[in-house]
């Protein structure tokens, strides 16, 4: 039977597997939760074979069922702008080049962006990698994972492993105890970090077990993915509370999206509110130039220009770094708060545009 926002109320609504089982699929399905558009309806199946349709009634539940541009909704139900995107590419990181062995992306001396499931539990329309998440050609298998454990473990600059997808945490809890188990016994790696967006789309997940998992095996970071302010209920509040009582710091990587967060007042909201749930906002990434996305573009100026405003007004904790992501790494997007030399002087600039001269000698034993 397909869930509805009924079920709200029923006790298996907290139970992570039955929210797995019953996840919204189809047009169908998406009706017992809003009303679709008649662009939605025609998306659906249009998009069917580029990339997966797949929410969790968590998630659907949070939706606008009158407005199609509810920013919960457009994030996770297909839009016809997907199909009109020429511009777009399949991997604008060119992670497929750097990748030593299957699903390991190496961009960094020190650290990398294992690709551990192709599975998530619901699928993002702006997601960077569309290519391979939801696809079955790209499922790790035991013996693949063991091949990447044994490239980490004859390499020793790895220092910090970012366990992502897909999304780590669908695993069930033994497969992940026993991957971290095979990480934390490799002695060059340091960090094990997770990047997952289950507290936001399904906060169920993090269970006491998983929370007994995570603490056997630290130091373990994790980061997740909030993007608007309507996705901070309490029950991922209280996702993210447990994993902090677990002792893993909680980070959030936002993704500037037209139409959902490109505006000050609703980041500001949005990074004030994981702040109060002591998340850090951590990165905000520009979108890439990914296929079916242009219609979630905004201009790196006007990016600027957000965090700009937010710089002095807010507390620094709530101002996450606003970057572009390419395949030689991360770029920081910044205004220039730094405007220059001026003889013995660095001239610099405050949140409300004045100038300041500070002393700055190239040779400070010469003043
Ligand atoms: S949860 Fe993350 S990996 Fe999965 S579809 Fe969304 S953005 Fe992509």
């Amino acid at each position: 039977m397909p869930a509805t926002r009924q079920d709200r109320d029923r006790p298996e609504w907290r139970d992570w597997a039955w929210q797995m089982r019953h996840r919204v699929r189809s047009a169908e399905a998406l009706a017992r939760f809003v009303t679709p558009c008649e662009d939605e309806v025609l998306a659906i199946p249009a998009l069917a074979d580029r990339f997966r349709f797949v929410i969790t009634p968590y998630y659907a539940a949070l939706m606008d069922p009158d407005d199609p541009e509810c920013p919960i909704r457009r994030q996770v139900v297909p839009r016809g702008a997907e199909l009109d995107d020429p511009a777009g590419l399949a991997d604008p990181l060119d992670e497929v080049a750097h990748s030593p062995v299957k699903n390991v992306i190496r961009v960094y001396p020190d650290r990398i962006a294992f690709c551990v499931n192709n599975e998530c539990a619901l699928y993002c329309r702006f997601c960077l990698r569309k290519r391979m998440v939801g696809d079955e050609d790209w499922t790790m298998k035991k013996r693949e994972l063991e091949t990447a454990l044994d490239w980490i473990r004859a390499t020793p600059e790895i220092r910090d492993v970012l366990l992502t997808g897909g999304d780590p945490l669908v695993f069930s809890d033994d497969r992940l105890d026993w991957l971290l188990g095979e990480l934390r016994a490799i002695p060059h790696v340091e960090i094990i970090r997770l990047g997952t967006r289950l507290p936001v789309t399904l906060p169920f997940r993090v269970t006491d077990t998983l929370c007994a998992v995570l603490e056997r095996h630290h130091p373990v970071w994790l980061n997740t993915h909030f993007n608007h302010p309507k996705e901070l209920t309490p029950e991922a509040a209280e996702a993210c509370y447990k994993l902090l009582r677990a002792g893993v710091p909680v980070g959030n990587q936002t993704v500037l999206l037209a139409g959902i967060n490109d505006d000050v007042a609703t980041m500001k909201a949005l990074c004030e509110g994981l702040v109060r749930m002591r998340v850090r906002p951590y990165y905000c990434y520009q979108a890439q130039l990914l296929e079916g996305t242009a219609h979630f573009r905004v201009p790196v100026e006007d990016g600027v220009e957000i965090f700009k405003a937010l710089r002095g007004r807010t507390s620094g904790y709530a101002i996450p770094l606003y970057v572009l992501d390419t395949p030689d790494g991360k770029v920081p997007l910044t205004h220039p708060y730094l405007r220059g030399r001026e003889g013995d002087d660095v001239v610099v600039e405050s949140f409300e545009g004045k100038l300041w001269r500070e002393p700055n000698p190239r040779n400070p034993d010469a003043r």
